[in-house]
């Protein structure tokens, strides 16, 4: 079995008739049948292949395929997005009358999913504190089927014990789907600790350079079908050519996290220091309350790094107003560094009191850190935290 750096690499679909050494890309919305007989096994199942874009396609396979590699997954199925993955992951589990226990510090959407959108068929939800899985027992009900958490999460970069969630997980028969973007597969395996589906934004690491949108779950083969099946069906498949562009990025993502994790740590043991940062979040800083957890469960600490900055929300803005090289974006996982505010952007949608109980206060800052120079990331925030604090 290659090691994880190799298999990003060398694995790949068969090379064409025309010996080409890249990935080729498939931009085509069907196939050919070689006769009647052909076209009747692939679409019984008897026979495995390609026969629409929206079902399969040999870009989308060999994304999947890795994905499925780097995670220890038996099967996977990619989407147009992370969200279409996080929707896929539940919507074709669930029915009306069912129960989801989430870990309160999830993804935006996935919390408008949880309150908007499955209570309008009997879908209803328990929020517990990520923090104590120990207590997530006393809230499972005989019509609970599955657990759904994302650890670390974002912004508060708050930690999930995988081993304790996929313990109880098991024993009460429930299906864990956990978000793994913050992490990848290259830093966290879900799957090792019990999980059933693991899903993706391909958007972030996986692309990270910022260029297309996608999402993939992966997780047991029995579970990936009912999956392949809805999305089948419902149309949330991914395309080929960011299929393609996602399975490069693959080829370079342990290089790229090693290199985020690198800038970050350092970036975070910095901005610690300073006095204008009142609290840095970053898992592999030992003041991370969860610092043994990280270190137990995450091969690194990530590329995301939070701080609550001197004087609240108007220093904040000033500070975001100030830079001049990191991005002003909502995106992350890229290559370039970019800096958010959650309170004003991802996460405004939620109630003062909802964002304070994931930990988002009004100064926090998110920054994804980038693989420019250390120094010149430190330079840029630098400046601006004394344009915060000057104003
Ligand atoms: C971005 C993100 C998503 C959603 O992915 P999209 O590709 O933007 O749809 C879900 N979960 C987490 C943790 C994310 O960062």
């Amino acid at each position: 079995m290659p090691r994880f750096e190799t298999d990003a690499i060398r694995r790949q679909m068969e090379r064409t008739q025309y010996r080409e050494h890249s990935n080729p890309l498939f931009l085509t919305s069907s196939f050919v049948f070689e006769d009647a007989e052909q076209m009747r096994a692939l679409f019984s199942g008897e026979a495995e292949g390609d026969i629409y874009s929206r079902y399969s396609n040999p870009n989308v396979n060999e994304f999947v395929e890795k994905v499925c590699a780097m995670e220890g997954a038996e099967d996977g199925f990619a989407t147009a997005s992370g969200m279409a993955a996080v929707w896929a992951g539940m919507a074709a589990f669930l029915h009306s009358g069912d129960h989801v226990l989430a870990s309160r510090a999830v993804f935006g959407s996935t919390h408008q999913i949880l309150t908007q959108i499955f209570p309008r068929w009997g879908i209803t939800h328990t929020y517990v504190d990520p923090q104590d899985v120990e207590g997530w027992e006393a809230h499972i009900r005989p019509e609970t089927r599955m657990i759904v958490l994302e650890t670390p999460s974002n912004p508060g970069l708050v930690l999930v014990d995988l081993e304790k969630a996929g313990a109880l997980a098991r024993k009460h028969n429930l299906i864990l789907l956990v978000d793994n973007c913050f992490a990848t597969p290259y830093l966290q395996r879900p799957i090792a600790y019990g999980a059933d589906l693991v899903m993706h934004s391909g958007t972030k690491f996986m692309d990270g350079q910022g260029r297309v949108l996608g999402g993939i779950l992966v997780g047991r083969k029995e579970l990936i079908e009912e999956v392949r099946f809805f999305c089948r069906h419902t149309g949330p498949s991914l395309s080929p050519f960011n299929a393609w562009v996602l399975s490069k990025g693959l080829e370079t993502l342990a290089v790229r996290m090693e290199q985020h994790c690198r800038n970050a740590l350092a970036l975070a043991e910095w901005l610690e220091a300073h006095s204008q940062v009142q609290q840095v979040s970053y898992p592999f800083l030992p003041s991370h309350p969860q610092h043994e957890l990280a270190r137990r469960q995450m091969r690194r600490g990530g590329g995301l790094v939070t701080f609550e900055i001197a004087g609240g929300l108007e220093a904040g803005k000033r500070f975001m107003d100030a830079l001049q090289m990191c991005s002003r974006s909502s995106n992350l996982g890229d290559v370039r560094t970019i800096v958010t505010h959650p309170a004003s952007t991802t996460h405004s949608k939620l109630t003062e009191q909802e964002r304070l109980a994931v930990g988002i206060t009004p100064g926090l800052i998110r920054i994804s850190v980038g693989l420019e120079h250390l120094e010149d990331i430190q330079a840029d925030l630098d400046q601006a935290l004394a344009a915060a604090r000057d104003a």
